[in-house]
């Protein structure tokens, strides 16, 4: 059976609030948040951007979305967990902050701010799955405790994903620190010596200490890194090779896993938005943006496999483009793929469009 996944059109230069007054009347009508009961408490979960010029999501978007879960009596809350790499994002207090300077308070969301993951990115549950390389996984505390999950998602490009989206933000964003830790573990890069200029900033941003700079170039202890990806993203020299081909298929898998597992503890009260607006080249965790599709519209549907495999065939059909053409050359497909084989979502869709 194919999973119903609703699509509203960009329209011609409307602005973020009447786009989000048009998404909120459809959620409405359409009855798409009435998995939420009186007294839930809803994780609205989203990604703050790295620096204002990502394509994070708006706060007035978030601020809507709260304003229906309470319509339906539920208690909403804005929800994040830490990064794996040093940044603004690295704690508690440092990702507070930083929201607050992205002007996600809440003068502008109505909503407070529960870090899921705790202080340090350490408060976590074990949740089971059936999963082919887990059988449990490590998920923030603070999403499987909610009682509804709305999962607000930005389309992106991915350097190691092929792209980020729903599935990416439940599997990567919903884990605890350990959680994405075991994920990225075995995407272990190198240093190419000749590249390498010895400016030390992989050295400085190494969340792992797993990089020492040596006498012709800096030079990664494999043993060490935990395959975070973050000197890849700071080398400014193209020095820092990682052999994807040999990781990225293992990586989606590890992120379909753990997405499976947020799933599992929402069955029935969770809705993926998908927002293919700003569309960039990289996610939104880097601070460069490049974009690479026009504004398309914002994609939604309780099955987070069909809401990806739904908005990558937009992205593709309104580019004119594969995303390995528009992106990065990696088999993007596969996380949508894996996830459909294992029995965690349906990618098999039927697209309804707001007319
Ligand atoms: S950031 Fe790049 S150029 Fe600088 S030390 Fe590290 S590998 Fe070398
Ligand atoms: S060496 Fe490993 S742990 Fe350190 S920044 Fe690079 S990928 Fe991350």
């Amino acid at each position: 059976m194919k999973e119903r996944v609703y699509f509203i059109p960009a329209a011609a230069q409307a602005d973020d609030a009447a786009e989000s007054a048009r998404l909120a009347d459809f959620i409405r009508s359409g009855g798409l948040f009435d998995f939420i009961a009186e007294k839930d408490m809803v994780a609205v979960k989203t990604h703050f951007g790295e620096g204002p010029k990502t394509g994070h999501v708006r706060p007035v978007y978030l601020k809507t979305l709260g304003e229906v879960v309470r319509e339906r009596k539920g208690s909403p809350f804005l929800t994040e967990t830490q990064t794996l790499y040093k940044g603004n994002r690295t704690d508690a207090v440092l990702h507070l902050n930083h929201a607050q300077s992205q002007g996600y308070g809440y003068e502008n969301t109505g909503m407070p701010i529960i870090m899921a993951d705790g202080l340090f990115g350490d408060e976590e549950t074990e949740v089971a799955v059936p999963g082919r390389l887990y059988s449990s996984v490590k998920l923030a505390s603070g999403i499987v405790k909610a009682n509804a999950l709305v999962l607000v998602s930005h389309f992106t490009g991915h350097l190691a994903a092929g792209f980020g989206c729903a599935v990416k933000n439940l599997g990567m964003g919903c884990s605890s620190r350990k959680g994405k830790m075991t994920q990225h573990s075995t995407a272990k890069p190198k240093i190419k010596a000749r590249a390498c200029t010895r400016c030390g900033l992989c050295v400085k941003w190494c969340p792992a200490s797993a990089i020492t700079m040596e006498e012709k170039s800096a030079v990664i202890k494999s043993a060490l890194c935990i395959g975070c990806g973050q000197c890849l993203a700071v080398c400014r020299f193209d020095a820092v090779a990682y052999n994807w081909n040999a990781t990225y298929e293992d990586l989606q898998k590890k992120v379909a896993e753990h997405a499976w597992g947020v799933a599992l503890t929402k069955e029935n009260k969770m809705l993926c938005i998908n927002f293919l607006t700003r569309i960039s080249k990289d996610c939104d965790c880097m601070t460069g943006f490049d974009l690479i599709a026009p504004d398309i519209g914002i994609v939604l549907s309780r099955d987070p496999v069909a809401v990806d495999a739904a908005s990558l065939d937009l992205v593709e059909e309104r580019a004119g483009k594969k995303l390995t053409e528009l992106a990065y050359d990696i088999p993007y497909r596969f996380q949508v793929d894996y996830s459909r084989e294992i029995g965690f979502g349906n990618s098999d869709y039927e697209l309804i469009t707001l007319s």
